[in-house]
């Protein structure tokens, strides 16, 4: 359903937005600056559009030391295989420091080892009483400074501990963003595929039941079209967190695409599924949606939805098609419903459509 005449739509939208901002401020359509306003347009990056907005206030314009700070501090630290690419050099620069001190604490070892050989043999050539004693002095001297060697590198090792565990989560939070939809902070399509791979799996382990939701906002094209993108950017967010506040922990849900969610339910039958498909759809429809910077009301928005469950023979394909195919039946028989694969309409429809 998302087609790319929408996305094409959208992203017009943006790039509109953009060039318009470039023109009216009579910058230079450099790449960089495109980016930067464009960035601005989504409005995905709240801290890009507030450093921007105060500049504007205070100047009325962006100078060219501006725009590259904006990008330095916002765009290009953003991006995840640079984030990516210094969080793997960190790593290989405590691993090479941690291996020249294993190498210099293995050659302490060693000619530790030489050392008491080389006093064991002295013992066993030492004629007098004094020998021995500088012999045993020299032995504690030499233990000593082993002593010290490891206990440098016991320090050592620790801190290099600490900074992997910190790299860790740096990788971890890299990777959490990079399987997250930057507009809803839900779970991506990416992080979608791969999850309901993993769910159906292990429903099929488990012989436990598996169900999947899809939403999708009705007529939200003339949504866009009477109040903006970016107004119906903020509904979307508002229809994610409707999403999010009706599903539980094991549950994941998803920005299929530009404006369907898709929910996996794990053990969870068709009938529970219908019954938090309409806790969704009916948090949606009540909410009174009012555009925050000027005041105006902006009705109210509904979504359709289709619930399917997992069959034995149900490949991720099958199980996502007949959703998609609830969805339709929902639009077709008016929209702000939920409808499942049981109801006799999508039998009906899906029957027809396979004829056609
Ligand atoms: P219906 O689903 O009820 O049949 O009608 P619709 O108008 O919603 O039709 P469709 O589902 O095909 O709509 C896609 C529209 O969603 C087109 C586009 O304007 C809008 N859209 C898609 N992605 C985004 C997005 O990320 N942001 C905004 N603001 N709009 C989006
Ligand atoms: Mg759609
Ligand atoms: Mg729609």
């Amino acid at each position: 359903m998302t087609g790319h005449a929408d996305e094409h739509e959208r992203t017009m939208a943006f790039a509109e937005i953009a060039l318009g901002q470039i023109k009216a401020l009579r910058q230079p359509a450099t790449p960089r600056n495109y980016e930067i306003w464009y960035a601005y347009a989504t409005g995905y990056q709240p801290s890009l559009n507030q450093k921007v907005n105060e500049l504007l206030q205070r100047g009325g314009s962006l100078s060219d030391a501006d725009l590259d700070q904006i990008y330095q501090e916002h765009l290009s630290p953003t991006r995840l295989s640079d984030r990516i690419d210094t969080v793997g050099s960190q790593v290989m620069g405590e691993i090479e420091q941690v291996m020249a001190m294993i190498d210099a604490a293995a050659g302490s070892a060693n000619s530790y080892t030489e050392s008491l050989a080389d006093m064991s043999e002295k013992i066993g050539n030492s004629k007098d009483r004094e020998g021995l004693r500088a012999i045993v002095e020299t032995l504690v001297q030499t233990a000593k400074e082993m002593e010290v060697s490891n206990q440098k590198l016991e320090e050592r090792l620790n801190a290099s501990k600490q900074e992997i565990t910190e790299l860790q989560e740096n990788l971890e939070a890299v990777r959490t963003e990079s399987l997250t939809d930057p507009l809803t902070q839900l779970a991506n399509r990416k992080f979608f595929d791969t999850s309901l791979e993993h769910a159906i799996a292990d429903a099929r382990a488990k012989n436990e039941p598996l169900s999947l939701m899809m939403t999708d906002i009705d007529h939200f094209k003339n949504f866009n079209d009477s109040f903006g993108h970016l107004t119906g950017d903020q509904v979307l967010r508002l229809v994610a967190m409707s999403v999010k506040q009706n599903v539980k922990g094991q549950d994941t849900a998803a920005r299929y695409g530009g404006e369907e969610f898709a929910i996996i339910l794990p053990n969870t039958v068709l009938r529970s599924a219908i019954t938090v498909a309409d806790h969704i759809r009916r948090a949606v429809m009540t909410k009174e949606l009012m555009k925050r910077s000027t005041g105006e009301h902006l009705g109210r928005v509904t979504i359709s939805i289709g619930v399917a469950t997992l069959r034995k023979g149900d490949s991720i394909q099958t199980l996502i098609e007949r959703t998609d195919t609830c969805l339709y039946a929902a639009k077709r028989h008016g929209r702000n419903r939920v409808m499942c694969e049981t109801d006799p309409e999508v039998a009906g429809g899906a029957a027809a459509a396979q004829v056609a």
